[in-house]
Order: structure tokens, then sequence, then C-alpha cells
């Protein structure tokens, strides 16, 4: 794929200040996610940055559910959909963690991951790093290894990367 087909992917991302708090700027994905072409670069992207030696995709709902479905789909790897509390019926593990705006808590569904496997971790955007940490917490619990993150956008100054304990990021765009 050119550099210049997934830039023009990325460029469809567009920026909110003040959402969903006071001095947040939030990147919106969807024009993104609604142009097939965008859509589909991203996707090839996202595929070369997990590399090889991966038997899982985990991502977090929502926009996460959306590039790891694709994602899963033309790699031929399952995924773990790891959901906001109250949504699941079987519960593997829960973490309580803190976002850049407010507290969150995740939980694994049961049975989502083996232990031993090999799990990537994809999402839209990396921010404090929060949520894919809470994802790691998730997934190494059930006795699996994380073999990295792929993100489309990792938002530098807040730090996510730092908090990830050395674990491999790939982000298609920083900013
Ligand atoms: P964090 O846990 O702080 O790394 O936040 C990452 C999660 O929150 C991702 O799943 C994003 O969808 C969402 N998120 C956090 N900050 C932003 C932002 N500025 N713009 C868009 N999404 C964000």
């Amino acid at each position: 794929m050119s550099g210049t087909q997934l830039d023009r992917a990325l460029d469809l991302i567009t920026e909110i200040p003040d959402f969903p708090e006071p001095g947040v700027l939030f990147r919106d994905l969807s024009p993104l996610f609604g142009d097939a072409t965008a859509f589909a670069s991203v996707i090839e992207a996202l595929g070369e940055a997990i590399g090889d030696g991966v038997d899982r995709l985990a991502a977090v709902e929502a926009r996460g559910f959306v590039l790891a479905a694709a994602l899963g789909y033309a790699r031929r790897l399952g995924v773990a959909l790891v959901r906001k509390p109250g949504k699941l019926p079987n519960v593997a593990g829960r973490v309580d963690y803190e976002l850049e705006y407010g507290k969150a808590s995740l939980e694994l569904p049961m049975g989502s991951v083996n232990a031993g496997e090999r799990v990537a971790i994809v999402d839209d955007v990396l921010a404090t790093g929060g949520t894919v940490a809470a994802t790691a917490e998730l997934i190494r619990s059930a006795g699996a290894e994380v073999t990295g993150v792929a993100v489309v956008l990792e938002l530098a100054e807040l730090g996510g990367r730092s908090r990830l304990d050395g674990l491999p990021v790939h982000a298609l765009r920083t900013v």
C-alpha cells in the first residue's frame, strides 16, 4: 500500500474540541470508517503492524470492535471482545482504570482467550494508555501473552506508551 493512500485515510480523522468534556480534543474516526478505500487502507496497515505469530486479536468496544472485526476477517484471526461492565453473562475477569476523561472498567468474556495464546490488542486511539493497559492485564490474567498493540492514532503528549511497560506499540499516526 502506498504511504500516500494511508496518509489520505488518516487525514480524514477530524478533531472535535471540548468533547465529551471541556478541554478534551476528541479525534473522530467516523469519516475514516465511512470511506471504503480509507478503511481498507487502515485495515491493511494494521495487519502489517501486528505482524506474524499472532493467534488472536483483542479489542475494546466500540470503535476497537470495528477495526478488529475487519482485521480478524482479513487475517483469519478470532477476536476477544473486551466489554464495558454489565454486558456480559459470563465474565473471566474485570479491571478498573482511569481514562483521559473519567473512570472506566473493562471485562473479558469467559473463554474468549485461551492460556498460552499470543494476542495482539487493536484500538482506534491510544491516549493515556489506561484502556490498553487494562486490556493487557485481562489477557495476561487469562494466561495468554500480549504480543503488541496496534492503534490508528497515538496521542503522544498523553504518554500512553510509557504506561505499557515496554509493550511494542505500532501507531499508524502519532500526533
Ligand atoms: P486511553 O485509555 O486514555 O488510552 O483512551 C483510549 C480509549 O478512549 C480509546 O478506546 C479511544 O477510543 C478513547 N479516547 C480517549 N481519548 C480520546 C480522544 N482524545 N479522542 C478520541 N478517542 C479517545
